[in-house]
């Protein structure tokens, strides 16, 4: 799965990416077509295709993800002003990169359309 699936290769350090944070199960960096100041994806390392692939045991792993989201909020100054975590799912979510990956979006009033 490492060789084509483009997050994979970010986490391998294949393709090079604006890392913002990483640990033992999880890794963060800056979408590279940002649609507000902040833009950034919190991503596991176990290769995971999406919501729909997630298990029971995968709990934690989700748990741990919208926190780090949080706190890379506060790190980035939009706690208080307010951010959008969001994800994709399928072809009618909008997802393009089957990899499971949480956006983080904020530093500019979003829209108060979800699509
Ligand atoms: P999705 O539509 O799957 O929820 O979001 C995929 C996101 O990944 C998009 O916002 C897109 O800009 C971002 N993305 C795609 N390829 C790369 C890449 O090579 N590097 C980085 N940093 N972001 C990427
Ligand atoms: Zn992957």
């Amino acid at each position: 799965m490492a060789d084509t699936c483009i997050f994979c290769r970010i986490i391998s350090g294949d393709i090079p990416s604006d890392m913002v944070f990483q640990d033992g199960e999880l890794v963060a960096f800056r979408d590279v077509n940002p649609i507000a100041p902040v833009h950034i994806l919190v991503v596991p390392r176990r290769h995971i295709s999406g919501l729909n692939e997630l298990g029971e045991d995968d709990k934690r792993l989700m748990g741990r993800m919208v926190l780090t989201a949080r706190r890379l909020a506060h790190d980035q100054g939009i706690a208080e002003s307010g951010y959008r975590l969001v994800i994709n799912c399928g072809p009618d979510g909008g997802q393009a990169v089957q990899h499971l990956h949480l956006h983080l979006i904020g530093g500019r009033k979003l829209d108060d359309s979800l699509g």
